[in-house]
């Protein structure tokens, strides 16, 4: 029997639900009037005459400040509604709930999420009355109002931290490692001997994809602990271009000096900026992508209907094509989140060009005929790339996840001819 010193669980075997009452007395106020005992007995009386079936369990916050909602037995109704075990709530007045405009208002949309009645005996009519209502919009704005007080005053103390060169939150850069205490950036020797060989190798002329190479037969990772993956170029872009390693933070486009130890000097750090700018890519990668991309130009966002773009993006050894709605044609941004994989979509493109011709070959049109069966003749890396010969366009419908592909009036001819005359292999 010692062993268990649990106590049983509130009876809740019935489906029924009960009625709570909830009493609190502060600190301040011993006067016996207001003590929970009379509060209870008032309450009862209140629950009685409406029949409601009141549970055995007291709810009595003896001593306990309407400062916080953090009372024991407060807390133990809050777990019993939770639980579905509670239809009602009676208070003697409001103000034994919480003084608080905020908290009330938190107690009440926990009470309607939990189709809890809310019964004030001091008021009857609370919350029914157009007082009652009123007094309801107003807590909500209150609250709402208290919300974004304590917002800004976060997104001030950001900014403010960030003038003072200080690390607010984020990601932490290689090189570097987050004191305890402070939660300032320190240096982390070993990984910033690293970065600044990295650097060393920028300035001296080596492309991101030679220093990838470089650390990677030297076993370095992308986390010091040994763990992270390869670095792929990209990361050394990202790296060489991180203004952190300068000893300076990033303040939304501006930098400021950081309370941070730099890993690089500001002049190493600006060579390699400059050598990485005079070298963007232009004309030669858009070419690479375009061989690659046979629906650039034809497929369309179907939110709204301007082209999207292809894109690739290194991952380790895997190179990922996509295409993304990315137009600013008509002085609109681009639709968020509208991509698509450029495999996925090449492939779907493909076999709905073979189930067009299908359809129309039952009709009695040789043409039609003629262009399944060179169609059906090729293979995969065929069609791909007759795609930009015969397709007039294809659009993409994000939120319903379908293509629509239209081919050019001429498809048939254009299609034989590329098979017959020039060979495109
Ligand atoms: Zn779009």
């Amino acid at each position: 029997m010692a062993k268990n010193r649990q106590k049983p669980a509130p009876e809740c075997s019935s489906v029924e639900r009960q009625c709570a009452i909830y009493t609190r007395q502060s600190r301040q106020h011993t006067s016996v009037l207001s003590s929970c005992e009379i509060q209870q007995s008032i309450c009862t009386d209140f629950a009685q005459e409406s029949d409601w079936q009141i549970a055995d369990r007291k709810f009595a916050d003896a001593g306990e400040s309407s400062e916080t909602l953090e009372r024991p037995a407060l807390q133990q109704l809050l777990k019993e509604i939770d639980a579905g075990q509670i239809d009602r709530v009676v208070v003697y007045s409001v103000d034994r709930l919480t003084r608080k405009l905020f908290d009330l208002h938190r107690l009440l949309e926990v009470f309607e999420r939990h189709d809890v009645q809310l019964h004030v005996v001091t008021d009857p009519r609370f919350g029914k009355s157009a007082e009652g209502r009123l007094m309801m919009n107003i807590v909500a704005a209150a609250s709402e109002f208290q919300q974004d007080l304590t917002r800004e005053r976060m997104a001030d103390a950001r900014v403010a931290l960030k003038q003072q060169g200080r690390r607010v939150a984020g990601c932490v850069p290689y090189g570097y490692v987050v004191d305890g205490k402070s939660k300032q950036l320190i240096i982390d020797r070993q990984a910033a001997r690293r970065v600044r060989k990295m650097f060393e190798l920028a300035a001296a002329g080596r492309l991101p994809t030679e220093i990838a190479e470089i650390v990677n037969q030297r076993r370095w990772r992308t986390r010091r602990d040994g763990g992270g993956g390869l670095w792929t170029p990209r990361q050394i872009l990202k790296l060489l271009s991180n203004p952190t390693y300068a000893g300076m933070i990033r303040n939304g486009i501006r930098t400021l000096p950081g309370l941070h130890e730099a890993v690089v000097d500001p002049g190493l750090f600006q060579s390699v900026r400059e050598a990485i700018e005079s070298r963007r890519p232009s004309k030669r990668r858009r070419k690479a992508t375009s061989f690659a991309s046979p629906l650039r130009g034809l497929l369309k966002c179907g939110r709204c209907k301007r082209v999207m773009i292809p894109k690739i993006s290194q991952h380790g050894n895997i190179r990922y094509r996509y295409y993304r709605c990315r137009s600013t044609a008509g002085g609109k941004p681009p639709c968020r989140h509208v991509g698509v994989s450029a495999y996925e979509i090449e492939r779907f493109v493909r076999s709905m060009i073979c189930s067009i011709s299908a359809e129309s070959s039952t009709e009695e049109d040789g043409g039609d005929h003629l262009f399944f069966a060179i169609w059906n003749q090729l293979d995969d890396w065929s069609q791909l790339k007759r795609i930009p010969l015969i397709v007039r366009e294809a659009v993409f419908d994000p939120d319903a996840g379908t293509i629509e592909v239209i081919l050019l009036d001429d498809a048939t001819e254009r299609l034989t001819s590329s098979c017959n005359e020039t060979p495109l292999d």
